[in-house]
């Protein structure tokens, strides 16, 4: 067993990414996932405790050319506050209204929720909607690294990430989304507030003339990731969001999903929630 021998607290990016070459790293954000957890025993802190909260590179919400650029240190409560985010991206506002209590969202950073990896992860559904990508550091030889990858192919299981040991998450980027664009998010948990998402449920895409096109669906807690749902979005591409769209969206939805039964829900009421959610969703968005 390791004991935790060091701790840093590095100012820049190179010193960071320079730190986790050696991969016996902790990374430290805002440890509201990695104090509850290691104290449970569920994670076992490295050799090294890495505290990125001093690195300006990792900071800041900003409009880079066609997209918004989200530092993966931006908290929830600066995320929500942001005007870029609150004009642009609604839909994620809408998702950090539903996350915790005003103490957790002020120290909880996006990178932070992304890189824990839950299935219920309140950002992650409306940043998969939103087509997000997320930025990640190395230093394999002497010089920076850094490659993007989208964020639907970057959750392998329960906590798990494509993520190497020696890489640090930098950003998320997120396309400015066209004219047109509508999204919406749904949190259903046993509390209005501070709960676990039972079911989560995000739906975007291009409202023309009654026309959805360029659909995205993602669903949380119903799989050991967050997930698109590739079916759903084909029921509902280039589909008039009429009667018969939703109702057959929303009976697809049903059977596309494969949640398990634990404390919070069964299977059979998840799949039945995301039936009744999705229809639920579509209809506002067919009578906006
Ligand atoms: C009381 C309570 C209520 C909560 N409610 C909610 C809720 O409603 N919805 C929700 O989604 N979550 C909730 N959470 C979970 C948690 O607050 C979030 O997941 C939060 O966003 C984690 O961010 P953090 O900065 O605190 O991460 P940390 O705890 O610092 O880190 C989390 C994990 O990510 C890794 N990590 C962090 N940043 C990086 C990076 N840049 N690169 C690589 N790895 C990194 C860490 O090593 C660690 O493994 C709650 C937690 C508590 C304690």
């Amino acid at each position: 067993m390791n004991e935790l021998k060091h701790y840093l607290a590095p100012t820049s990016l190179d010193q960071a990414v320079e730190c986790l070459k050696d991969g016996d790293v902790t990374i430290l954000a805002g440890g509201t996932d990695l104090t509850p957890q290691s104290q449970a025993g569920r994670v076992k802190i490295k050799h090294t405790l890495m505290n990125i909260r001093h690195i300006p590179q990792l900071s800041g919400i900003t409009l880079e050319g066609k997209e918004i650029r989200i530092g993966t240190l931006a908290t929830i409560t600066e995320i929500m506050a942001h005007p870029l985010v609150r004009q642009h991206l609604p839909v994620l506002v809408d998702a950090c209204n539903h996350f915790a209590s005003d103490q957790i969202r002020n120290a909880a950073t996006l990178g932070g929720n992304i890189c824990n990896a839950s299935p219920a992860g309140d950002t992650l559904i409306p940043l998969l909607v939103l087509d997000a990508s997320v930025e990640l550091a190395s230093m394999p030889e002497a010089k920076l690294y850094r490659h993007s990858m989208p964020l639907s192919t970057f959750f392998v299981g329960p906590g798990k990430t494509r993520r190497s040991l020696c890489e640090l998450v930098t950003c998320v980027r997120i396309p400015l989304p066209a004219e047109g664009h509508v999204a919406r998010f749904h949190k259903l948990g046993t509390r209005p507030a501070l709960d676990i998402s039972t079911i989560s449920i995000g739906i975007a895409g291009t409202l023309k003339e009654g026309i959805l096109s360029n659909v995205r669906v993602a669903f949380g807690a119903v799989a050991p990731t967050p997930v698109r749902a590739s079916q759903t979005e084909k029921a509902l591409e280039g589909q008039r969001l009429d009667e018969a769209t939703i109702e057959k969206a929303a009976a697809v939805a049903r059977d596309e999903v494969k949640p398990i039964d634990d404390v919070r829900a069964s299977a059979w009421y998840r799949k039945e929630m995301i039936h009744n959610i999705t229809k639920r969703i579509l209809s506002h968005v067919a009578q906006a």
